[in-house]
């Protein structure tokens, strides 16, 4: 039985990181074999991949995906007014409904442009999220947002809701895992922090957490706490490897140091980073050299304004040989593994490479397209002319979401016309 591809190229992200021109057998939702010159006996359905580059799921370490609502309002904002004057404001009109809409649309701009797992981080409406990720087919790892600094939410109602959604989401579809999702250290207290994270233990969950994102936060933490934010998330018992920091675009030696000795996770958003102005550029290779591990990210539709990660693979890349000025610090292959492996290893979610025994989550690229054509040997490389329209079809568990570039499991159409509905009704509400 299972389906047998035959003669694609494959980037296989595996433990040797082969690109090979082979076969790929799946069977039940995983990966059977991957090599060349697999037999063709007994297989239920045998494809050509001639033409067809295939490799792993992309993993969007970091992102917000019902803001797609946003995109395009409140633009040309740094960050903290961005969020102050247009995005909170608009955000508290915002229903669970609405939050399934944007989230559907998010899921299908992932599909298109090669995701099949994302990390998200939202305030509320996380049962409609898992309902607009297991329809679409999804992978996601759905963080429960809390706050507690604005007035409206204190700590015990946010300890309340976590404790409550945990045995919700948790039963909910394997396909879907929560974690906890500390907005960031300027708007949750040193108690919600510690409680959080704690919850997060307890339950064996994944501590999500924008951190080091902008100059301002640096200094508010050094006035009120004496201390840069990764020094007082680490004071605090806050950096492990469940820990997930997203951006992490402005620290020091000593934060970096702090980041490897611990083993977290880093999740660098350069797109969203670029778009905001926020000036600091995570030094992605220093944190490997520490012993974190990093990821990629775009962050929200409406900091990016999309949520494609081939677009924030390609950016990665250039920001960091831009940075250090030196064309080959940050090599190909790293972005590569920044968008598969080192993601799935941050979210503890299945994915990441196509080997033996891993789940079938595939992109498959035609490759015969004047923006790709021709193929040298490096063929990681093509990370810097590939996009959303060269993907064909995509797939999570051995299911096809994405077939002859349609979307199969769920009414595109219908969801882009609701949610756009949505949209302008929220920011006119
Ligand atoms: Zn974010």
């Amino acid at each position: 039985m299972g389906l047998l591809i035959k003669n694609a190229k494959i980037i296989t992200q595996n433990q040797r990181r082969e690109t090979i021109q082979g076969d790929l057998l799946i069977d039940g939702g995983k990966i059977a074999n991957v090599g060349r010159e697999l037999p063709k006996e007994g297989v239920g359905e045998v494809v050509e991949g001639k033409g067809k580059i295939i490799f792993p799921g992309l993993v969007n370490a970091h992102t917000h995906g019902a803001m797609g609502l946003f995109r395009g309002y409140g633009e040309g904002l740094p960050l903290h007014r961005w969020l102050e004057e247009k995005i909170w404001p608009v955000e508290k009109n915002l229903n669970k409904e609405d939050i399934y809409w944007g989230t559907m649309m998010g899921a299908i701009e992932m599909i298109r442009s090669g995701t099949t797992c994302f990390n998200e981080m939202y305030m509320f409406g996380l049962r409609h999220m898992a309902k607009a990720v297991i329809e679409t087919g999804m992978r996601a790892v759905l963080g429960k947002g809390v706050y507690d600094k604005s007035g409206e939410r204190s700590t015990e109602s946010e300890m309340k809701e976590l404790e409550a959604k945990a045995g919700e989401i948790g039963e909910l579809h394997p396909r879907v895992k929560m974690s906890v999702a500390a907005h960031s250290v300027y708007t949750c207290s040193e108690e919600l922090l510690k409680q959080a994270k704690r919850f997060a233990e307890k339950e064996g969950l994944q501590f999500h957490i924008h951190a080091n994102e902008t100059r301002q936060e640096i200094f508010q933490m050094l006035e009120k706490k004496k201390m840069r934010p990764v020094e007082y998330l680490d004071s605090l018992g806050l950096v492990d490897s469940s820990s997930v920091l997203a951006h992490m675009g402005w620290v020091t030696k000593r934060e970096i140091s702090i980041a490897g000795k611990r083993g977290a996770n880093v999740v660098y958003c350069p797109v969203s980073n670029l778009k905001l102005a926020t000036g600091g550029i995570c030094p992605v290779p220093e944190f490997e050299e520490g012993g974190a591990n990093v990821a990629l990210g775009t962050d929200g539709a409406a900091s990016n304004n999309s949520l494609n990660m081939l677009e924030t693979m390609k950016c990665a890349l250039l920001m960091q040989k831009h940075r250090y000025w030196d064309a080959g610090k940050y090599p190909e292959e790293k972005a590569w593994d920044a968008a598969t492996i080192n993601g799935a290893e941050a979210l503890g979610m299945e994915g990441g490479s196509i080997a033996e025994g891993k789940a079938a989550d595939l992109v498959f690229v035609d490759a015969n397209a004047a923006n790709i054509a021709p193929l040298h040997k490096e063929l990681r490389s093509i990370i810097y002319s590939i996009n959303p329209g060269n993907i064909t079809d995509v797939m999570v568990d051995g299911r096809f979401i994405l077939k002859n570039r349609e979307i199969t499991s769920v009414d595109e159409e219908k969801i882009v016309e609701k949610a756009t509905d949505v949209a302008h009704g929220l920011v006119e509400r």
